[in-house]
């Protein structure tokens, strides 16, 4: 899936669970609420592309994410090597491997939600380097108006907003209990880019570091095993290739099914805002 599409999925599954979060803790997050976890969602669909170079997420934040691209490249490199079995594929394992794994997507959400015990900082900073590249890629994929007025499509303007949202929040006050929902975001956020990877015909290792049997050796074979196997979420002949013209349509309407309901989960929360206005 390319950027545009990952970045709506991300954002309606954010908005989604800004509504869940709400229902279940009984606060009140209202419209500002969905639309952050709607941005926050986008930006954490972006971030498993961390591990190929010239990524939304690797320039998003200039030299800062590309470091971070850097360090997750190099990690998935190591426990590529260091966990290969005979019959995985050949290569250094750094694109769609481990950064693209569940078991990667639950630590670094983690770790996001730990590092919060820290210092309020800790958020802040991981929120403008997750909140710049969704900013980005869901001003590309909205109406043209986004782009004529506010100008996000651009890095730096992006950039410049994830700060502003984030100082915001600091401001306001919110920020300190976000470490958590941050954590919980880009969890979810990476979660359901690797399913929109795996509904293209790429796919994901989504059972590393299982140890499996490869698709290439029959159930009479015996198969000396493979961890990094990749999965599919739809049957063979609905799996897209990505950028080929078909792709780029199914994509495109993904994209607006899912920007409608980013606007439709935000509906009722805008109109009792009017009411009070
Ligand atoms: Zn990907
Ligand atoms: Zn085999």
């Amino acid at each position: 899936m390319m950027n545009g599409g990952h970045a709506c999925t991300g954002a309606l599954a954010g908005a989604a669970m800004s509504g869940v979060v709400g229902a279940a803790t009984g606060a009140q997050l209202g419209v500002a609420g969905t639309a952050v976890g709607a941005l926050l969602g986008a930006g954490a669909a972006l971030l498993p592309d961390l591990d190929a170079d010239g990524a939304t997420a690797y320039r998003s934040g200039g030299p800062v994410t590309a470091a971070v691209g850097e360090t997750f490249q190099w990690l998935a490199r190591v426990a590529y090597r260091t966990t290969r079995l005979p019959h995985d594929p050949d290569g250094d394992g750094e694109h769609r491997g481990l950064v693209h794994t569940p078991v990667f997507a639950v630590m670094l959400g983690l770790l996001v939600a730990l590092g919060a015990l820290l210092s309020p900082w800790v958020t802040a900073v991981v929120m403008v380097l997750v909140l710049a590249p969704g900013i980005g890629a869901l001003s590309r994929s909205g109406p043209k108006w986004v782009r004529r007025r506010l100008r996000t499509h651009r890095d730096p303007v992006a950039l410049l907003v994830a700060v502003g949202i984030v100082a915001l929040l600091m401001w306001s006050g919110a920020l300190t209990n976000l470490g958590w929902f941050a954590g919980v975001s880009i969890a979810v956020g990476m979660l359901v880019h690797s399913v929109g990877d795996s509904a293209t015909r790429s796919g994901i290792p989504w059972t590393w570091p299982i140890r499996r049997r490869c698709d290439t050796c029959s159930m009479t074979v015996r198969c000396p095993g493979s961890r990094w196997r990749r999965s599919h979420v739809l049957p063979k002949p609905m799996r897209w290739r990505v950028g080929s013209p078909s792709g780029k349509a199914i994509e495109g309407v993904i994209e607006v099914v899912c920007l409608v309901l980013v606007g439709a989960l935000m509906l009722p929360d805008v109109a009792a805002l009017m009411a009070m206005a």
